[in-house]
């Protein structure tokens, strides 16, 4: 399970970000964090698509 880098609880495999959301708005704030993970989770949905696009032509 992933654990969060700065108080260890766990967090959501599927998490972009490697700590847990308290922690994030703790150290970011709410509108911070926010953007943080908006930006991870597109540019992760960019790699996905990247990478289905190359398994395509193979
Ligand atoms: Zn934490």
């Amino acid at each position: 399970m992933k654990k969060c880098i700065d108080c260890g609880s766990g967090i959501d495999q599927g998490s972009v970000i490697d700590f847990c959301e308290r922690c994030g708005i703790q150290t970011f704030g709410r509108k911070m964090f926010d953007a943080i993970v908006q930006n991870m989770e597109n540019a992760r949905n960019n790699g996905d698509l990247l990478h289905t696009k190359k398994e395509g032509l193979e």
